[in-house]
């Protein structure tokens, strides 16, 4: 079956309110009709979120969050709910990336949560996995996917797990210039749709396995070619338009 590609950027903990204004404003010029063809969303900064769903809007870019709290609202100074999130546009919320899962001690059981209260308050979820270099080294990757696939997707319906897309994003490629080759790529994404059929079986083939880690424009329409790569979730490269557009245009190829 078919899947749209979907090609997200990340743009992590940089852009101002200004700045988000003008990128996304650039990139729906330059994106025209690429954007519809390929799924588009960014991700800025909580602060930033507002101003970019209203440079978007008309236009086909998604907008996206980087993360979010499993409560409704309450006493978690700091934090920013599933439903504050629909409130101001977003379609999007990450969930369970790795410097989220390494610096600040997310684990699969928070994941979980997360991804209920997104999909309760009818916000997308996009599910980050993936492998550190040593667990690579030790021949765990799938075993790490697998379990972290399992658990942060625990308990849905087949409904709500049609409703989520997955990123691959092996810790040891993310910013840091590495990227996985198209054969590793195919070989985790293959794994983790075959791991989507046991826990989802009617809706496995619609959900969408985004690769991500040091995607740029010379290598991304490599890795969007195989088979069981659905797309890109992308942070370094996404802070340039040209850059990003690049990497839209590849999936289109
Ligand atoms: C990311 O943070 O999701 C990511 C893939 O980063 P980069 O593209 O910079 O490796």
């Amino acid at each position: 079956m078919a899947r749209q590609k979907f090609v997200c950027g990340n743009w992590k903990m940089h852009k101002t309110v200004a700045e988000t204004a003008a990128l996304v404003r650039e990139l729906r010029s330059a994106l025209g009709d690429a954007a519809g063809e390929v799924q588009v969303a960014v991700a800025p900064p909580f602060t930033a979120l507002a101003a970019a769903v209203e440079a978007a809007r008309g236009s086909a870019i998604e907008i996206a969050a980087q993360d979010v709290h499993w409560e409704k609202q309450g006493a978690f100074t700091g934090e920013v709910s599933a439903p504050m999130l629909a409130d101001v546009g977003c379609r999007h919320g990450i969930v369970g990336h790795s410097e989220r899962r390494q610096l600040f001690g997310e684990t699969d059981e928070a994941v979980r949560k997360k991804v209920g209260a997104l999909l309760a308050a009818g916000v997308r979820p996009i599910v980050c996995v993936g492998e550190t270099l040593a667990e690579r080294e030790a021949g765990r990757t799938l075993e790490v996917v697998d379990r972290q696939v399992r658990q942060g997707l625990a308990g849905l319906s087949v409904d709500e797990l049609g409703r989520l897309t997955i990123a691959y994003e092996p810790v040891w490629a993310i910013g840091t210039g590495k990227t996985a080759t198209s054969a590793q790529a195919q070989e985790v994404h293959a794994a983790i749709r075959r791991i989507l059929r046991d826990v989802g079986a009617p809706v496995a083939d619609q959900i969408r396995v985004q690769y991500g880690g040091s995607v740029k424009p010379e290598n991304a329409a490599e890795l969007m070619a195989q088979p069981d790569v659905d797309g890109a979730l992308v942070g370094g490269a996404s802070l340039k338009a040209a850059d990003f557009i690049a990497i839209v245009k590849g999936a289109l190829r």
